[in-house]
C-alpha cells in the first residue's frame, strides 16, 4: 500500500493532475502488461518489424540527415541498426533449426511471437462440439509432430496448449 502511494504521488508528479487510485492503478496495470504479457509483446515487435520492412527506404532518408539534427536522428538510427541485427539474428536462428534432423533446438523469440500473436496466448485444444478450451494458465507449447519424428521449430508444427490438454495429446498419441 506504501508503494501504491508512492506510485500515485510519482504518477501526480508526471503529469501534473491529480491521478486517483483507479487511475494509479491502471498506469501499474498497463505497466505490467507491456513488461510482461507475452501477447502484447509479440505483437509490438511484429509491428516494429513489419514497420522496418516497410520503411527501409525511408531510413537511408533518416541516416542523411543525422548529421544537421544530432540526438534525435541519432536515436533513430541505433534503433534501426538494432532491429536490422535483432531481425538476422531472429534468421539465422531460424535457419540454424533446420539443417539436422530429429534433433531439439530451442524455438527461437521470432517463432514464439508468432505462436503468441497467432494463439493469443490461449490454449488451441478444441473439444468434439469445436468449442475452445478457455484456458490461459498454464500453457505450454507443444509439437504437433514431434522432433523425434522429424518435426521441426515451424509455425505451423507449433500449437499453445494448458498443461491438461498438452498431457492429453502425448498421452492419447500412438
Ligand atoms: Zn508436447
Ligand atoms: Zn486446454
Amino acid at each position: 500500500m506504501k508503494n501504491l502511494r508512492r506510485i500515485q504521488d510519482l504518477e501526480c508528479q508526471r503529469t501534473k493532475t491529480t491521478c486517483d487510485l483507479e487511475k494509479t492503478l491502471e498506469v501499474i496495470i498497463n505497466d505490467y502488461i507491456q513488461k510482461n504479457d507475452p501477447v502484447t509483446k509479440s505483437e509490438k515487435v511484429l509491428h516494429k518489424l513489419s514497420l522496418r520492412t516497410v520503411n527501409s527506404n525511408a531510413s537511408i532518408n533518416t541516416d542523411a540527415r543525422a548529421n544537421d539534427n544530432a540526438s534525435g536522428n541519432q536515436q533513430t538510427q541505433i534503433q534501426n541498426t538494432k532491429i536490422v541485427e535483432n531481425s538476422s539474428k531472429i534468421n539465422n536462428k531460424h535457419k540454424a533449426s533446420h539443417p539436422k534432423i530429429n534433433q531439439r533446438v530451442a524455438i527461437s523469440s521470432a517463432i514464439k511471437h508468432q505462436v503468441n500473436q497467432r494463439d493469443k496466448g490461449q490454449c488451441c485444444y478444441t473439444n468434439f462440439q469445436g468449442a475452445r478450451c478457455l484456458n490461459r494458465r498454464w500453457l505450454d507449447v507443444h509439437h504437433r509432430k514431434p522432433i523425434a519424428s522429424g518435426g521441426d521449430n515451424s509455425i505451423e508444427n507449433l500449437i499453445t496448449l494448458c498443461k491438461a490438454h498438452h498431457r492429453l495429446q502425448h498421452e492419447s498419441a500412438p
